[in-house]
């Protein structure tokens, strides 16, 4: 098989680039982080020393990176970028980076005929080890029926249009959403703690009643009942898909007055416990403010 390329794999990128592997494919690897290569090294992978490196080595390279700038440079940036590869012939975004960074890049890529597809995803880190994602694509459909069988390994597939953006439009979506979720759920709890109700009896109820959602469901068992906040996904990067949904949704001249408000919430828990924490942090702002522990 040819080689595919994979620039950035951590904590999505990292089990997506390995079930690749597990598939049978050939992979050239980069990332910033020599740690992050490392397992993929000893796996037989070939490490490279830049994006261009890799877009010099694979006609499709995947990448899965934090912010829309980092994206931006990867794709573009100066001598290192994919742009500049010798091989690349498509760019497979699998970040949450927003419309606008994806139509900028898929602009300037074409320039020099080198495809685009938005392929955000969505199911954590368990669904990425585990090949259960939801994945969004939005590419040309001549395309998306050429990668349909790769991206296959990585979860169930959603077409979600042709136009460079449309994928990143319904991840936002659902990203916001997920992190309404975490926040009036936390509100909720730490309610109900400081009333006196056991934490994992409210949660038991809410899950058997009409206010289920993902946090009661997956993320306050998983992570916030045992006490480890190691659900997997940054405070700095919820807060920057929150930020960009309300963006957009803004620049579209669409109110999004509780959107507004859960932006806010994680300004705050980055400001209080920093970029890098696990977003299951919310809890704690929660927690700190009404004086409880949402245990057990
Ligand atoms: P992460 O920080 O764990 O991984 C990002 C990787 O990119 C790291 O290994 C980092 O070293 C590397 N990197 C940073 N800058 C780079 C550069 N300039 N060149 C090459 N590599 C670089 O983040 P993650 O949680 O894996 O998230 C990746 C993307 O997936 C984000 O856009 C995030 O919003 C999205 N996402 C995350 C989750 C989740 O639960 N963690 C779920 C769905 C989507």
């Amino acid at each position: 098989m040819a080689v595919v390329g994979f620039v950035g794999v951590g904590r999505m990128g990292g089990p997506m680039a390995s079930r690749l592997l597990d598939a049978g494919y050939e992979l050239c690897i980069y990332d910033v982080s020599p740690e992050a290569m490392k397992p993929f090294a000893e796996r037989g992978a070939q490490i490279a020393a830049s994006p261009a490196e890799v877009a010099s080595q694979a006609k499709i390279v995947l990448i899965s990176l934090p912010t829309p700038d980092i994206v931006r440079e990867v794709a573009l940036g100066g001598n290192a970028g994919l742009i500049n590869g010798s091989s690349v012939k498509l760019v497979i975004d699998l970040s949450t980076t927003g419309p606008g960074v994806a139509a900028e890049v898929a602009g300037k890529l074409a320039q020099r005929r080198i495809g685009w597809v938005d392929s955000p995803v969505s199911g954590g880190v368990t669904g990425a080890k585990a090949g259960t994602l939801a994945v969004m694509v939005s590419c040309p459909k001549k395309v998306y029926g050429e990668i349909e069988p790769m991206m296959k390994t990585f979860g169930k597939l959603f077409f979600a249009g042709e136009k460079p953006g449309m994928a990143q439009t319904a991840k936002l979506a659902n990203n916001l959403l997920a992190a309404a979720a975490m926040v009036a759920t936390s509100e909720v709890m730490a309610m109900g703690v400081k009333a006196g109700l056991d934490a994992k009896v409210l949660i038991d109820i809410i899950n058997a009643s009409s206010g289920r959602n993902s946090a009661t469901q997956d993320k306050f068992p998983r992570a916030i009942l045992p006490r480890t906040f190691d659900f997997g996904f940054a405070t700095g990067l919820s807060y920057k898909d929150v930020r960009l949904c309300v963006e957009e949704a803004e620049a579209m001249g669409v109110p999004m007055v509780v959107g507004g408000a859960v932006r806010e919430m994680l300004a705050i828990t980055r400001a209080r416990f920093g970029a890098d924490s696990d977003f299951t942090h919310i809890a704690k702002v929660l927690e700190e403010w009404a004086g409880v522990e949402i245990k057990g």
